[in-house]
């Protein structure tokens, strides 16, 4: 198998794996126990929760343990709008190329009387601080951009956006899901008062992530039962999934820059190969030289569709997608794409490679070595 679905999900490193065996198997009790073992669980909870506060430059206080990057999006999201109908705010600027984690909870709020300004992005996935700004409202109760766009790789200019919100004293979420661990995110220098991330997106387990909520922003509980995290988030902790988090983030900020660069060279290797070997396709989202994620590249194959090349792609081994995993079964055309002005039958034509520093040079060559084939095999079909 060739994967290059990690924008999707992650392969577990042997250290996360080995980090959450011996979780499972010395500290599985209850960190919420009075007796000893217990503390040691609740001990070590502490303990990865320093460990990703100092990755992230945030407070432990800051962080809340959740089940991953879509009830993050939603605690954060429900959470500031409950803080704005406290002072009568039922407005928020948001950009159009969000995760459907992020649209489908402010379809939500709209049922519920808020209005939403969706900001749009240039056409190379980018949104532009000043359209932001020109967005906000006297009632705007906060602002929502992501740190970098799942589909396109197109990293937004989160620090002048945070600073436009800084200005307008409008709170900021950003959904850091696609970011954390790849790039260098850093929630204080970066501004965000409200941030998500999931741990696997960055090689950490399934069903675990965390909220980010700066000190000073409100939080009530989406979850509510027990004392756990705080009195915020209700539920036995997830000790073994934060185990794995904690190690897979301080494991990525480590290698970054090294994971980066194995991880770009191999991206534009694959690029530049489909871009001059077959005619008729395009890159979608910024130019490789500029800020975009190492991993994900969006191509598009005129006169294909991309649900067929999937297909040949799955029969000769090879795991890619048509965008984001949660829409994989959706023939709606990607409302990323179709938000940076792309037709819907452009929108048909696009697939996503996305790469990890596991992938190899060899894996590579074998795709520019098949793919051009197949491409003329499924152009024939439909012409
Ligand atoms: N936000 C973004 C940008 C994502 O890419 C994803 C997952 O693909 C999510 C949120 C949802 O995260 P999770 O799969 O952890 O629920």
């Amino acid at each position: 198998m060739i994967y290059m679905d990690n924008a999707a999900t992650t392969k577990q490193t042997d250290r996360v794996l080995s980090e959450m065996d011996s979780v499972y198997r010395c500290l599985w009790e209850n960190p919420s126990g009075v007796y000893k073992s217990a503390r040691g669980a609740s001990e070590r909870l502490e303990i990865y929760r320093r460990k990703i506060a100092d990755c992230l430059n945030c407070e432990t206080s800051e962080i809340y343990f959740t089940s991953g990057g879509t009830e993050s999006d939603n605690w954060g999201i429900l959470n500031l709008a409950h803080n704005g109908e406290k002072v009568g705010k039922k407005h928020c600027v948001v950009s159009a190329i969000e995760h459907h984690a992020v649209l489908n909870t402010l379809k939500c709020l709209t049922n519920d009387g808020w209005k939403v300004t969706y900001v749009y992005p240039s056409h190379s996935g980018v949104i532009s601080p000043s359209a932001v700004k020109r967005a906000i409202r006297p009632d705007t109760a906060f602002v929502c951009v992501m740190y970098a766009n799942n589909e396109t790789g197109a990293v937004q200019p989160v620090r002048d956006i945070s600073k436009v919100c800084a200005e307008y004293g409008v709170p900021f979420f950003c959904d850091a899901v696609q970011a954390v661990g790849h790039l260098p995110v850093d929630f204080r220098r970066d501004g965000i008062d409200v941030m998500s991330l999931s741990a696997h997106k960055f090689h950490g387990p399934l069903g675990v992530g965390a909220l980010i909520v700066r000190d000073g922003v409100a939080l009530s509980s989406m979850i509510v039962g027990g004392m756990q995290e705080n009195m915020k988030r209700a539920g036995t902790e997830n000790l073994p999934g934060v185990a794995g988090m904690a190690i897979a983030l301080s494991d990525s900020v480590s290698n970054m820059v090294e994971a980066a660069g194995k991880t770009v060279y191999l991206r534009d290797k694959l690029v530049w190969g489909i871009l001059t070997a077959i005619p008729g396709t395009h890159l979608a989202g910024p130019d490789l030289n500029e800020h975009r994620l190492p991993g994900i590249a969006n191509i598009m194959f005129d006169c294909t569709k991309n649900t067929a090349l999937l297909a040949r792609l799955d029969e000769i081994g090879v795991c890619a997608s048509a965008g984001s995993a949660c829409d994989s079964a959706s023939v709606k055309p990607s409302h990323v794409l179709t938000a940076m002005s792309y037709s819907d039958s452009d929108a048909h034509t696009a697939i996503r490679f996305s790469l990890s520093e596991q992938n190899t040079e060899q894996e590579i060559e074998i795709v520019l070595e098949k793919l051009p084939g197949i491409v003329r095999e499924l152009r024939g079909i439909i012409s």
